[in-house]
C-alpha cells in the first residue's frame, strides 16, 4: 500500500462519492434493470494486466450504478431504511484502514476496549436495565446482523438447557416466536438445528394488532410439556417488521421464566426510537429477558451492519461459544481479566466495528440522534394524515413509528377483499415502476397492505408529499379505468 497512491486515489472516490449523494435523487429508486444484466455487460474473465483507477470508476458509473436500488435516496421507503451518515461513514474509513483482526483482546486492545465502551454508552442511552451491564455478570456486543444474535442466544439456550436435562433430550426442545416474528429466526433455529416440526409460530390477529399474546404463548407451552416437548427460547418482538407492532414484554417474559426459557428481545427497528423518553415505555419488562438486540443499521444512523446485543448471563454465552486453541494463548486471556469477543459470535475474525458507531455517538450525541428520530416519526405522522384525510384509503393497523400501513380501501373498488388486494398489489406496481419512490407490501390477516417506512437520512417533508401525490395519482388513475 503505497500512502500516496492511497491518498491520491482516496480522494477519487470520496469525490464520486459526493458527487453520487448530490446527485442520488436524480437515480431510479429501485433499480430498473433485468435478471443478468451486469452478467451480460462484464467480460466472462479476469484482467490480465493492472488498470487505473480511473477506468474502473467509470465502469462503476456506467455498468454498476445501473443495478443499484438506492437505499440512501430521499425517496426511498421501502422495506426498513438502512439509515448511513457521514460519521458512521468515516468510522468505517477507518476500520478499514486499520484493518485489524480483533478476535481476542490481545489481537488489538482497542477494538475490543472501544466496543465495550460503546455498548455500555448505549446501554445507558436506552436505559437498559443494569443486569444486562458488564459490571453485572451480562455485556453487549456488536454482531452483524440479528440472524447471527438470533443463532449466537439460541446456541447459549439450547447448551444451558441441555447441560440440565441431558444432550438425549436435545430433539425435545422447543422454541417459540409469532406468526408475526422475523424469518430469520425461523432460519437461525433451523441452522442450529432444531426440529422443525418444534418451531412454533403462535398465532396472532388483527384485533389485538397482531401481538404475541401471552395467554396464547403459555397455552401451547402447556400443551408441548403434556406432549413431553421441552420449551427452550422465545422471541418477543418490539417493533415487528410487518407492522411494527410491539409484543408485550412484561407478560411473556413472565411466562417464559415461570418455564425456565430463554427470551430474546427482537427491536431490530424500533429499538433505535428506544432513545427517545417518548418511546422507552416499549422496553418496559425487558429486564425480564435474557438477550436484547437491535439493528443500528437500520435506525440509528450507522452503516452497514452493525447489531447491537446484550445478554445478561454472559458466560451462558462464552461458555457456549469459546474455542481455546493453543494459537491464540496469551497472558491477557488467562489472566481472565479481558472479553475476548471471539467468544461472543460464530466467527473467529472479526472487523473493529465498535469503530462507527463511536464516531455515530459522538458526532451526533444522544440530543442529535433523537432529533433524527422524532423527525422521521413526525414524517410518518405527516403522511398519515394525508392518507386518513383520503376517504378512497384506509390506515389498517395503528403506526408505532415510522411505518404507516395503508391501502385503498374495497370499498371503493367492489367490497371484495380478493380484488382489493390485486388492486393495492397493482397500485403498488405502478408506483414503484416510476422509480421516483420505492415503497414495499407486507401481508397481514390476508390483507395486502402497502408499507411507507420512513427512515432514510436525507428524507425530508417535501419527499413524503410528493409520495403520496404519486400514490394518490396512479390510485386516480387506476380507479377511473375500473369504472
Ligand atoms: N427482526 C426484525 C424485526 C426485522 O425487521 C429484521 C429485518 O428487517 C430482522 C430481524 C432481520 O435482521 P437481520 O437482517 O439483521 O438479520
Amino acid at each position: 500500500l503505497d500512502p500516496e497512491e492511497f491518498r491520491k486515489n482516496g480522494h477519487m472516490v470520496i469525490d464520486f462519492l459526493a458527487d453520487y449523494y448530490q446527485s442520488i435523487q436524480n437515480f431510479p429508486v429501485r433499480s430498473q434493470v433485468k435478471p443478468g444484466f451486469l452478467l451480460e455487460t462484464l467480460p466472462d474473465s479476469f484482467p490480465l494486466h493492472p488498470e487505473p483507477l480511473e477506468t474502473i470508476m467509470n465502469d462503476v458509473q456506467t455498468d454498476i450504478i445501473p443495478g443499484i436500488t438506492h437505499w440512501q435516496s430521499p425517496n426511498f421507503f421501502a422495506y426498513f431504511a438502512s439509515s448511513g451518515s457521514t460519521a458512521s461513514f468515516l468510522g468505517e474509513m477507518l476500520t478499514n484502514g486499520f484493518n485489524v483482526v480483533g478476535f481476542n483482546w490481545e489481537s488489538s486492545p482497542a477494538a475490543t476496549e472501544l466496543e465495550m465502551v460503546v455498548m455500555e454508552w448505549l446501554l445507558k442511552l436506552l436505559q437498559l436495565p443494569p443486569c444486562f451491564s458488564f459490571a453485572n455478570g451480562g455485556g453487549g456486543v456488536l454482531h452483524g446482523t440479528t440472524c447471527e444474535a438470533f443463532i449466537c442466544t439460541m446456541h447459549a439456550a439450547r447448551e444451558k438447557i441441555l447441560d440440565q436435562i441431558g444432550r438425549q433430550n436435545a430433539s425435545k426442545l422447543v422454541v417459540y416466536c409469532s406468526d408475526q416474528t422475523h424469518f430469520s429466526f425461523q432460519k437461525s433455529a433451523k441452522i442450529l438445528g432444531i426440529n422443525p416440526n418444534n418451531i412454533r409460530e403462535v398465532p396472532t390477529s388483527k384485533s389485538s394488532n397482531f401481538q404475541l399474546l401471552p395467554q396464547s404463548l403459555e397455552d401451547m407451552i402447556k400443551e408441548d410439556i403434556e406432549a413431553g416437548f421441552v420449551p427452550m427460547y422465545l422471541c418477543a418482538t418490539v417493533g415487528t417488521t410487518s407492522t411494527t407492532t410491539v409484543d408485550p414484554l412484561g407478560p411473556l417474559c413472565e411466562v417464559a421464566n415461570a418455564y425456565n426459557m430463554w427470551v430474546h428481545v427482537d427491536a431490530a427497528y424500533a429499538g433505535s426510537a428506544c432513545i427517545c423518553p417518548e418511546f422507552r415505555h416499549f422496553l418496559n419488562g425487558v429486564e425480564g429477558a435474557s438477550s436484547f438486540s437491535f439493528n443500528a443499521h437500520k435506525w440509528l444512523l450507522t452503516n452497514l451492519a452493525c447489531c447491537c446485543l446484550w445478554v445478561k448471563d454472559r458466560l451462558a454465552l462464552t461458555s457456549s461459544l469459546s474455542t481455546n486453541s493453543v494459537l491464540l494463548r496469551n497472558k491477557a486471556t488467562e489472566s481472565g481479566e479481558v472479553v475476548d469477543y471471539k467468544d461472543w459470535q460464530i466467527t473467529l475474525s472479526r472487523r473493529f466495528q465498535s469503530l462507527k458507531l463511536w464516531m455515530v455517538l459522538r458526532t451526533h450525541g444522544a440530543t442529535g440522534l433523537r432529533e433524527m428520530i422524532r423527525k422521521h416519526v413526525k414524517l410518518a405522522k405527516e403522511f398519515q394524515r394525508l392518507v386518513a384525510m383520503d376517504a378512497r384509503f384506509e390506515i389498517l393497523v395503528p403506526r408505532y413509528f415510522s411505518v404507516v400501513c395503508f391501502r385503498v380501501s374495497p370499498s371503493v373498488i367492489n367490497d371484495d377483499e380478493g380484488d382489493a388486494n390485486e388492486f393495492n398489489k397493482k397500485l403498488l406496481q405502478s408506483v414503484n415502476a416510476t422509480g421516483r419512490v420505492y415503497m414495499t407490501q407486507t401481508i397481514v390477516g390476508g390483507i395486502f397492505v402497502i408499507r411507507f417506512a420512513v427512515g432514510a437520512t436525507l428524507t425530508e417533508e417535501k419527499h413524503v408529499l410528493k409520495a403520496w401525490k404519486l400514490v394518490c395519482d396512479h390510485a386516480t388513475s387506476m380507479l377511473c379505468k375500473l369504472n
